[in-house]
């Protein structure tokens, strides 16, 4: 059963279904154009309208719009294709090429000019600017409205048997030039463009406009609510007029495909246009498309991130008809509770000084128990070897603390998180003053789990790892890969008349490699596996640079929010 209406989109789609129309029939379909690698923005639509034609038991269609032959690569519907799985949807059969359409675009083309609905316009483009007229000033026709059909037909089959180049012709739909909506005074509809396709080679050298190619898409897919970002909202009209005319011509049946818009995603702390995703990828600002800082969905997937935490961020996020901004703590936020709820505790030391246990004896060691889950007693326990050496954090300790600090130092136990309570004795410095080593004696009666550890009351609980069992991993500290909420924005107190580049506003502390030290069972797992490093945060094993023996993790996301002002 449908959930009630959350949302205007739901609400319009219910409707639909009490009226009837399209026999109660839900068909969606995301339409990306395969001209580079999906971002969190192309999440949210994925996840409106494979939710949608979910929650109302129809299906929705994966389709490539590619009509545009000159920036689209099999390299990118490849990994279009991996990236909505990844996200955990199902098209089942339902992949579609917009180029298998271009047959039936030309046809439809025809049958327009047939009908005296378009027109060879032989304008220059500077000149269709010029005709095209203002927002408050009327266009004006263009001297070649009038050609008659005949014309029309043999010049569009000239420009298809590729006899002008490009530029010089173009094929415009017939309205009307004092529309009050630009996009209605003859829009463009077929262009020449000699340029080989990814998918239909050199077959064509004129390719349908966007405007036109879209509409007729959704309508031989039969596609019921054709969901898109707001700027479209102007191009609605066309969109009706021109299924209007086709399906006067018989070609397709009422009722019509309807398209209905909602605000694009736009987040702090990032940039989602394509431009400056390419221009941060090429300046070398990034390490590739799939830099785990880079809003790309394969980015956020070596990151960490979860499918179940972008539907959820899109659940939260909802949809509305008015753009705004979602702060980037959201989204962590979303990525934080799935992965809290899932990933397996573990010990990692990121910034590691050695903690030596004098009164332990040399050589030996013991096995410590761990939950892999606080709350998830189903996930199990594993073992960590404890021994006279081990690594703690440096921070951890102090020989002077400050006041109120209740880790390490001189004469204060705490207790070893699994493992015993010690006390602090001292520590060993170089020559420069450095802590080398940190002493302490530990309570052979304290250990986690036995009766004697409840006669030990510390304030302190620390992280460790054995030194002779812990295993050395290249942790890699990712954080936002910008430092400012509108990358390139003018802010508060800038000078008069500066332009800020959004590349000034880089985090500079985006990415910082460390080498830590792992409880020894992060040896052995696979890439991908995401954990909770404790009192850390939640890192995955690296897709492609985790090995066996090798360990490299990424951090998704810190315990917490730490860009709260
Ligand atoms: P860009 O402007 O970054 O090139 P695009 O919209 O041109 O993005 P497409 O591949 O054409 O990219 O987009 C496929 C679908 O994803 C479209 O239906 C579009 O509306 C949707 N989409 C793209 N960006 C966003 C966003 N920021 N928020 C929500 N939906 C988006
Ligand atoms: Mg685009
Ligand atoms: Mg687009």
């Amino acid at each position: 059963t449908a959930p009630s209406s959350q949302n205007f989109i739901r609400a319009a789609v219910e409707a639909d279904q009490r009226a009837g129309k399209w026999g109660g029939r839900v068909e969606t379909r995301f339409p990306p154009e395969p001209n580079g690698y999906l971002h969190y923005g192309h999440a949210k639509s994925i996840c409106l309208n494979f939710g949608l034609a979910q929650a109302y038991g129809g299906v929705c269609h994966l389709r490539f719009d590619d009509t545009n032959p000159t920036k689209e690569e099999q390299e990118y519907v490849d990994a279009i294709v991996e990236s909505v799985r990844w996200l955990g949807f199902d098209w089942g059969e339902h992949q579609y090429f917009a180029s298998d359409y271009f047959p039936r675009m030309a046809a439809f083309a025809e049958y327009l000019i047939s009908a005296g609905k378009a027109y060879v316009d032989s304008l220059s483009a500077e000149q269709m600017r010029e005709y095209r007229g203002t927002l408050t000033e009327p266009g004006r026709n263009s001297p070649y409205r009038d050609r008659t059909v005949a014309e029309n037909l043999e010049l569009f089959n000239r420009m298809k048997a590729g006899e002008f180049p490009d530029g010089t012709h173009i094929l415009r739909a017939r309205i009307d030039m004092a529309s009050p909506n630009i996009n209605m005074r003859d829009p463009a509809i077929y262009r020449i463009r000699h340029a080989s396709h990814h998918r239909t080679g050199d077959t064509w050298c004129v390719y349908p406009m966007y405007t036109f190619a879209h509409p007729i898409e959704d309508a031989i897919e039969h596609i019921t609510h054709s969901l898109c970002t707001l700027e479209f909202e102007d191009q609605r009209p066309f969109y009706e007029w021109l299924l209007e005319q086709l399906a006067e011509g018989g070609f397709f049946e009422r009722p019509l495909p309807q398209q209905i818009e909602f605000a694009r995603l736009n987040l702090t702390y990032v940039v989602l246009s394509k431009r400056k995703l390419i221009d941060l990828v090429e300046g070398g600002h990034v390490d590739g498309w799939d830099d785990p800082r880079m809003p790309t969905l394969i980015g956020a997937r070596r990151r960490g991130f979860t499918p179940e935490g972008f539907r959820n961020f899109a659940e939260r996020v909802g949809i509305s008809k008015s753009n705004s901004w979602i702060d980037m703590s959201v989204l962590e936020e979303c990525m934080r509770e799935h992965l809290n709820d899932t990933a397996e505790r573990r010990v990692a030391v990121l910034d590691p000084v050695k903690l030596i246990v004098t009164n332990y004896p040399e050589g030996q060691s013991e096995e410590c128990n761990a939950p892999n889950h606080p709350l998830k007693p189903e996930l199990g326990t594993r073992t960590m070897p404890f021994g006279r050496e081990l690594w703690i954090e440096r921070e951890d300790f102090m020989e002077v603390p400050v006041k109120g600090f209740r880790r390490l130092f001189p004469g204060n136990r705490v207790r070893l998180r699994y493992g015993f309570v010690v006390e602090c004795t001292g520590c060993e410095k170089d020559a420069d003053g450095n802590v080398t080593a940190v002493l302490c004696e530990y309570f052979p009666d304290s250990k986690s789990g036995t009766p004697g550890a409840d006669n030990y009351k510390v304030k302190g609980n620390l992280h460790w790892v054995s030194v002779a069992h812990g295993v050395e991993a290249e942790v890699r500290l990712y954080d936002r890969l910008f430092a400012h909420p509108h990358p390139g924005q003018r802010r508060e107190g800038d000078a008069e008349g500066l332009e800020r580049d959004y590349l000034d506003d880089l985090n500079p502390d985006s990415k910082r490699l460390i080498r830590a030290r792992l409880e020894p069972s992060l040896a052995h797992v696979a890439p991908e596996s995401r954990f909770q490093f404790e009192r850390h945060g939640y890192f995955v094993a690296d897709r492609f640079e985790h090995r066996e023996g090798s360990p490299v993790f990424n951090r998704t996301v810190t315990l917490k929010d730490s860009w709260k002002n």
